[in-house]
């Protein structure tokens, strides 16, 4: 799955082929791997026929499923949820019928099939006819509405990972449990309908329907099936040769109208498969490769990787001409790298149990980024997005409520709230650190002997560093390995130096960064660290506790995790400190990020002194590269945020930073010229956001004057500026503009756009505003998947409003979050609370709505509140010392 992007900076501060679809008989799941059935019955094969009623909101199926009993027992254990049964039965290998009776457990999310005498061990098929239930959110067979210039039309999806297939399926539905499938779907006639396999055949059936019988899957787990049915049209190109010696066929399907808007999807997606059939080593497994876009949105994902069929939400695959700008075809590109990398690293090879998630989600994050560069390294000219993509993860992994990297996870709702930021982001550092600790080429080597070995099957984490440490021998990777993926937190290295004999001596320390921890003992990491000294070249070194290295010269500073591939703080004694801070400008650009973000984040927790990081803010020179400047607009709206509610201190402060950022923004100018990088794209948005949002009347008012010309004139909102503009307008609106955005969403008939519409009305800094919004979002006016956003949106700048009126309608809330996210989504609102009474809500909300074993993120939430205010109060005076010394 692809979470919702989130701003990268906001973040950082806080050999030989695979036999296609062998269809040998499951063996029974490993011991060790946690299930929530009896283990005595393995599935090998589901056949499943099904016909969806979109406008009643149901489904009746049919199941044929084949199985073997390996231990006697009188009853079949499956998970099923909203199903009705009938005609249940089993078929014994020599066709003999017996009935069963249904038991539904809904608390438990099982069906119990009892027989009357005790089956013995063997072959059967279990056949049952079923109906179930078509949802509105994201979780299993949901339907869509969405708006058209031919008017309002439904579309239907499924959405199962990570526990919904089984409301689809009656179904093994965890992942170990591996089958083949056959699915059939009767449907309307002029509907398409897509799954993993290319359709066999499609045949009239009368009525105005159709059947369509899908290819057999290959094996696979129950959370990566697919089906969609709707008004949609498909685009396809060629890809290149697949596991059966024949060009893949990749596609692209949108509602009716819009396929071409995915061209730019289509042939990025050509060009990834192509660099992963190297990189794997192994062919895309499947004849086909479908990225399927859908209206709307959900709060947790915004895409999903069903193998042969990945599903999209509109905003992160299609690019409509009027709105695209550099930023929409990033994230299209690297939202289908990471959904294509998880063909094989999840689909090919599948986590046993959830507690391995981080093989997912770390993995295709890791390769979406590096996959990115290579193809698109004009989008990271400086190569510092993996450095941002660890800082992040560091910001939430210095938190006592944080995890290790591999969990234990026993819940549906806990393998849920495993799709976090340490999952994810330090998921994807600590591969980053491992690959360049052990080179790219041993890594590759590794990664693709795991692929091989466990194709079509399950693996865990330690079968990927097997083969990791047998490609790379000699280099203590299962130390390493284990010490950043078992236990939880962030290695701090402390760096001093002293000049002996013509020669620098650096001595390294390995410490723990935390923020809401003082004083506690470090956990002990093998950390391998890079030091570079004045010759430019880095010395390696793995650090137990203490190490030291010696390099040549004394003149230049050392630079402590050279190249930022180090998944670690680093606190630099004063005097080295000082001597980075006066040749900053001359440091690689990646390592100017990473003195700067470590120094802030070392600032927030008072082990260095605010002014180090402002000393080093000060001084960049307008010719920096743009991502630097963009760190230092970071940096300062951070600081900005820590005066939030104190307007006069704020005020001062604000004097400070934006006579810092505006002669930048003067030099860029509003409008995109030409040769604009990127990165100076990225850099123009960014600095028209902080000037505005710290109040700065100009920005303000050109921003306003280019909406109201934009009606007239669509020049004076180009693509480059369109979002950030209206951004700026929603922000500072009076109701007289709200109604106008509110118009505007109103009347728009393209459903991507709409939904932007709905979700800057929720963006409002006016608080009656902002209640407006909020009373929208549980209407049917925005869009049954848009509600839970807007009062998403709401909590940005008003958390106590947006908790406290969810709260208030929390039944009618409930229904448009997907089921196993709440007990993620209510503590979420209050996160950015700034008083203390919060924490006593989200208490009492998690006591009495939150299962005692689902509350990490209600605890995440409390602690963040509780430590930014007590950190806040320390930094604040420190800043205003600095202002003053300054004058
Ligand atoms: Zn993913």
């Amino acid at each position: 799955m692809r979470r919702p992007l989130i701003a990268a900076i906001a973040l950082a501060l806080a050999a030989g082929p695979v036999a296609a679809f062998a269809q040998e008989t499951a063996a029974p799941p490993p011991v060790n791997a946690t299930t929530q059935l009896p283990r005595g019955v393995v599935p090998s094969h589901y056949a499943i026929e099904v016909t969806p009623h979109p406008q009643a909101m149901g489904f009746d199926g049919k199941a044929r499923i084949d199985l073997a009993v390996v231990e006697a027992s009188d009853r079949i254990v499956l998970q099923a949820i909203d199903m009705k049964f009938a005609n249940s039965r089993l078929v014994a290998a020599d066709g003999s019928s017996m009935p069963a009776r249904a038991v539904v457990d809904a608390d438990a999310q099982t069906a119990t099939f009892v027989f009357d005498k005790p089956l013995a061990p063997g072959s059967y098929v279990l056949a049952t006819d079923y109906s179930g239930v078509i949802g509105t959110q994201a979780n299993g067979l949901f339907a869509l509405d969405y708006q058209t210039d031919a008017g309002k039309k439904r579309a239907l999806f499924t959405q199962f990972e990570n526990s919904d297939a089984r409301r689809f399926i009656p179904s093994w539905d965890e992942p170990n449990f591996k089958a083949t499938f056959d699915l059939t779907v009767n449907a309307p006639a002029d509907d398409m309908v897509v799954s993993n396999m290319p359709a066999a055949s499609s045949k009239d059936i009368g009525n105005g329907m159709k059947q369509v019988v899908f290819r057999t899957s290959p094996k696979m787990s129950t959370y990566l099936l697919f089906m969609a049915m709707g008004e949609f049209d498909r685009s396809t190109i060629r890809g290149e040769n697949g596991t059966d010696g024949k060009p893949v066929e990749i596609g692209v399907i949108a509602q009716k109208g819009k396929v071409e808007q995915a061209r730019y999807a289509l042939e990025a997606s050509r060009d990834v498969l192509r660099e992963y059939n190297d990189y794997f080593g192994v062919p895309y497994p499947l004849p086909k490769l479908d990225n399927i876009a859908a209206p709307g949105r959900s709060q947790f994902f915004s895409a999903m990787e069903n193998w042969g069929a990945i599903f999209t939400f509109e905003y992160s695959l299609l690019l409509d001409p009027a709105i695209a700008n550099v930023s929409d075809q990033q994230r299209a590109f690297t939202v289908a790298a990471h959904e294509i990398a998880h063909q094989w690293f999840g689909d090919l090879v599948t986590m046993a149990w959830w507690d391995d998630l981080w093989l997912n989600e770390g993995f295709a994050t890791w390769m979406e980024g590096r996959t990115t560069r290579k193809l698109h390294p004009e989008w990271d000219i400086d190569g510092v997005d993996a450095a941002y993509t660890s800082r992040g993860a560091m910001g939430r992994d210095a938190y006592a409520t944080t995890h290790p990297v591999v969990q234990h996870v026993e819940t549906v709702e806990q393998a849920s709230q495993a799709f976090d930021g340490i999952t994810y982001g330090k998921g994807s550092a600590v591969i980053g650190m491992l690959e360049d600790y052990v080179g790219a080429d041993a890594w590759r080597e590794g990664v693709r002997s795991y692929i091989r070995k466990h194709a079509y099957g399950n693996a865990v984490t330690d079968d990927l560093w097997r083969e990791i440490d047998k490609a790379a021998p000699g280099k203590e990777l299962m130390q390493v390995a284990h010490d950043f993926t078992l236990q939880p937190g962030v290695p701090l290295i402390k760096a001093s130096a002293s000049c002996e004999a013509g020669a620098t001596k650096v001595a390294l320390e390995q410490g723990e960064y935390t923020v809401d921890r003082t004083g506690k003992a470090p956990l002990r990491w093998h950390v391998p660290v890079s030091v570079r000294g004045g010759d430019g070249n880095a010395v390696r070194v793995l650090v137990d506790g203490q190490a030291s290295v010696t390099l040549p010269g004394c003149d230049a500073p050392v630079v402590v995790n050279a190249g930022q591939k180090g998944y670690y703080r680093t606190l630099y004694a004063p005097a080295q400190f000082k001597a980075l801070s006066d040749g900053f400008a001359k440091l690689p650009v990646v390592d100017q990020l990473g003195v700067m973000l470590d120094a802030s984040a070392l600032a927030q927790t008072g082990q260095q002194p605010e002014s180090d990081l402002l000393d080093l803010a000060d001084k960049v020179p307008l010719d920096a590269s743009p991502d630097v400047w963009q760190l230092v607009a970071g940096v300062l709206g951070d600081i900005d945020d820590m005066f939030k509610g104190q307007p006069e201190r704020q005020a001062a402060f604000r004097k400070y930073a934006l006579s810092r950022l505006s002669p930048k923004f003067e030099q860029l100018g509003w409008e995109t010229r030409d040769g604009d990088s990127s990165t100076v794209k990225d850099l123009r948005t960014s600095l028209i956001g902080a000037l505005s949002g710290m109040g700065d009347a100009k920005v303000i008012a050109e921003a306003r004057r280019r909406f109201a010309a934009s009606a007239s004139d669509p020049a004076a909102m180009p693509p480059d500026l369109r979002r950030t503009v209206l951004g700026i307008v929603a922000y500072n609106a009076d109701a007289a503009t709200w109604d106008k955005l509110h118009a505007m969403a109103r009347s728009e008939q393209s459903s991507m756009i709409r939904d932007q519409y709905y979700g800057l009305l929720a963006r409002t800094k006016d608080k009656a505003l902002a209640q407006r919004a909020l009373d929208m979002a549980l209407t049917d006016e925005p869009g049954a998947t848009n509600g839970a956003g807007m009062i998403s949106a709401v909590s940005w700048e008003h958390p106590d409003l947006a908790f406290d009126f969810a709260v208030a309608h929390r039944e009618q809330v409930d229904k448009l979050v997907d089921t196993t996210s709440r007990a993620r989504y209510y503590p979420g609102l209050g996160s950015g609370a700034n008083d203390l009474a919060m924490v006593d809500k989200i208490r009492a909300f998690a006591d009495k709505y939150i299962a005692p074993t689902s509350r990490r993120s209600a605890e995440t939430a409390i602690a963040a509140i509780q430590t930014r205010l007590k950190l806040r109060a320390q930094q604040q005076p420190q800043v205003e010392a600095w202002l003053q010394r300054k004058g």
